[in-house]
């Protein structure tokens, strides 16, 4: 029997033809497709300007540089995330800070900035972990006043939405990733939305080597145009088969979000049953996309997590552990920070189930039968 895997991209024969006709078309890099591809996101994030990058680790540097943040400057992160989330500020010269997070959304909170503001505090990066939205509103009550900036790392939270609207509607500025462990893929591939015209604007011009003038607006103007290098810019350019393969999946966003969604409630129907085990659900105030179905194990679960993970391994379903922490990662060995229980707590007790669209109902029942067979003896 094949391995049940933690994800698997969801990508078909109009993907692949889409990426034909990208080819076919000889324009291969940003052009037509691209400017497609961040109009349609743009309208589906509810944002007024989507600039598509390479990533959405470039997307949080960009995002750091067009704040102006710098040395000498802090940015708090929680450190239950990807590291990408911490490593974009050291991009820019200045200080992560970690900051706990809520056990239930795993996500910083007004109170969990509050332990590590400083004077030095210029921005917070707010991590969507998982697809699970935070409190954005909340945050964003504690950190407006005293002029810190709050850039949205939605990574993972694609289709999640926030008190009724798509996640990133409003956002001083948000990053997204399409990296295939995300629910909609490009290969690689990030987004930076924003509704301020300025920024956009500074984006555009920095993930493309700071030019005063695209390559597509040149190839376009019937006259010859002679650019300007305004600033020290970057290659953050995503291609035209990056978005055309995007442009599918954005359409099929929605599709998307419901089957997983509908596979997530049959997981938590069918884990009512574990004893001192809690699955990732809906916050009062979104929904989350369940880009990762996390299970967290209390301290009276009768097995370790990484028990757990070797034993589910051994009946052939790849779950994965939980949430990194990137405070406890050779990167980050020496660097201060606070006592992060929560954080901690998640890290090491947590671990993230298989999910993915094309998932059948006799995977899923696997992974189930997995965890209840390794449990079994210790009941
Ligand atoms: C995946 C992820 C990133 C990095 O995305 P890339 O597109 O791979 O650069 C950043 N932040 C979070 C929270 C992520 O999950």
């Amino acid at each position: 029997m094949s391995t049940v895997p933690v994800m698997k991209p969801t990508l078909g024969a109009e993907e692949a033809e889409a990426a034909a006709d990208a080819v076919l078309s000889g324009w291969v890099a940003q052009g037509p497709r691209v400017a497609e591809f961040e109009a349609a996101f743009a309208a589906r994030t509810h944002a007024t300007h989507a600039v598509a990058v390479s990533s959405c680790t470039t997307a949080l540097h960009l995002s750091l540089v067009v704040l102006g943040v710098g040395p000498g400057d802090e940015v708090i992160v929680p450190s239950l995330s990807f590291i990408a989330t911490a490593n974009a500020v050291r991009y820019v010269g200045a200080t992560p800070v970690f900051a706990d997070v809520d056990l239930s959304t795993a996500a910083l909170t007004g109170k969990t900035i509050d332990q590590v503001l400083t004077s030095r505090t210029r921005a917070v990066i707010l991590v969507h972990q998982g697809g699970v939205p935070a409190d954005v509103d909340e945050v964003r009550a504690r950190c407006d006043p005293l002029g810190i900036a709050v850039v949205e790392d939605a990574a993972c939270a694609a289709g999640s939405t926030y008190r009724g609207r798509p996640v990133g509607a409003d956002a001083l500025l948000a990053a997204w990733s399409f990296h295939p462990r995300k629910v909609i893929t490009t290969g690689e591939g990030g987004m930076l939305t924003t509704d301020n015209p300025e920024w956009a604007a500074r984006l555009r011009r920095l993930r493309e080597h700071g030019m005063s003038v695209s390559a597509a607006e040149r190839h376009a103007a019937k006259q010859p145009v002679l650019e300007e290098y305004l600033e020290t810019g970057f290659n953050y350019r995503m291609t035209d088969i990056q978005a055309a393969v995007g442009l599918v999946q954005l359409r099929r966003l929605e599709d998307i979000v419901s089957r997983r969604r509908e596979l997530a409630a049959r997981y938590r129907q069918l884990l009512a049953g574990l004893p001192a085990a809690t699955p990732v659900g809906d916050p009062v105030y979104g929904t989350t996309n369940y880009q990762s179905m996390w299970v967290t194990l209390d301290d009276d679960f009768p097995l370790g997590r990484n028990e757990l993970l070797a034993a589910m391994n051994e009946a052939g379903v790849s779950p994965r552990r939980g949430i990194m922490a990137a405070h406890r990662e050779p990167a980050y060995a020496g660097h201060p920070h606070i006592d992060l229980p929560n954080t901690d707590r998640l890290t090491d007790t947590s671990l993230i189930l298989p999910l993915f669209h094309d998932m059948t109902m006799s995977e899923q029942d696997r992974v189930v039968a997995a965890l209840f067979d390794a449990v079994g003896g210790r009941l």
